[in-house]
């Protein structure tokens, strides 16, 4: 016990220290918990350590995680989404960052018409190009924001970006940087209803550099919480 504790103790050293490298205020960098696969009990362990926002990859795990939590954590939903399970966790998110396509951005917007709420979403990039990932590519970022942005409640927060899996952190800077520009290209066209300023990017092994690259989000989570252990799966 007391090891979530001591992880976030040096997550949080780490995450300031790259905000005061890079001239940034702490506040202005969420560290956003990645709970898929860690049980209710554990992840309480972290809440009380103050990170309230969660984040996971599953609609399933955030229904079933959802009462036991409480109404304090403010969910994220940071992986694939169909468009057939957006009915599900419509009224549950906080901030949907995996959205990478018109069709999926209208079953958003309909359903939360439908429920009179305003959905906040980032759009997944693809900023490496990496056949095996989701998300857009950087040229039809621009086009895809104009469509969305049309759409009635569902506001585009910013973009987000899951970077290739590397050993040196180094290398993804790059394509950090480049998300950003993307962001700051998008906004400087002044498109009606688009000022986005939310930068979901790094993960446990180059969030420090993402910081350093402008993100306002990291996504944590065996830094917070140790190796996943994936069940296996139910035949
Ligand atoms: C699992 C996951 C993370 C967290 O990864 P860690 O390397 O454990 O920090 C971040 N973002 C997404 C989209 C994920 O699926």
């Amino acid at each position: 016990m007391g090891y979530i504790k001591e992880n976030i103790a040096e997550v949080e050293k780490k995450v300031a220290a790259a905000c005061e490298r890079s001239g940034r205020k702490r506040e202005d960098v969420l560290l956003l918990a990645v709970s898929k696969t860690i049980d209710v009990d554990r992840i309480k362990e972290a809440v009380d350590c103050g990170l309230t926002s969660l984040g996971e990859n599953k609609v399933q795990e955030i229904m079933d995680k959802y009462d036991a939590m409480g109404p304090d954590v403010k969910w994220h939903l940071i992986g694939h989404l169909q468009t057939n399970k957006v009915k599900y966790i419509i009224d549950k998110v906080d901030l949907i960052h995996s959205v990478e396509s018109l069709k999926l951005a209208e079953e958003i917007s309909k359903r939360a018409e439908a429920k009179g709420v305003t959905a906040n979403i980032l759009l997944e990039v693809n900023v490496a190009d990496e056949e095996s990932k989701f998300g857009i590519k950087v040229d039809e970022c621009e086009e895809m924001v104009r469509k969305i942005s049309v759409l009635p409640n569902i506001v585009i927060r910013g973009l987000m970006t899951v970077a290739p899996f590397v050993e040196n952190p180094e290398e993804n800077r790059g394509y950090f940087r480049q998300l950003k520009q993307l962001l700051v290209d998008i906004n400087s066209k002044k498109i009606d209803n688009v000022n986005m300023e939310v930068l979901s990017m790094g993960m446990t092994g180059d969030y420090e550099v993402a910081i350093e690259e402008g993100a306002t989000i990291v996504r944590v989570g065996t830094g917070i919480f140790g190796a996943r252990v994936y069940p296996e799966k139910k035949q």
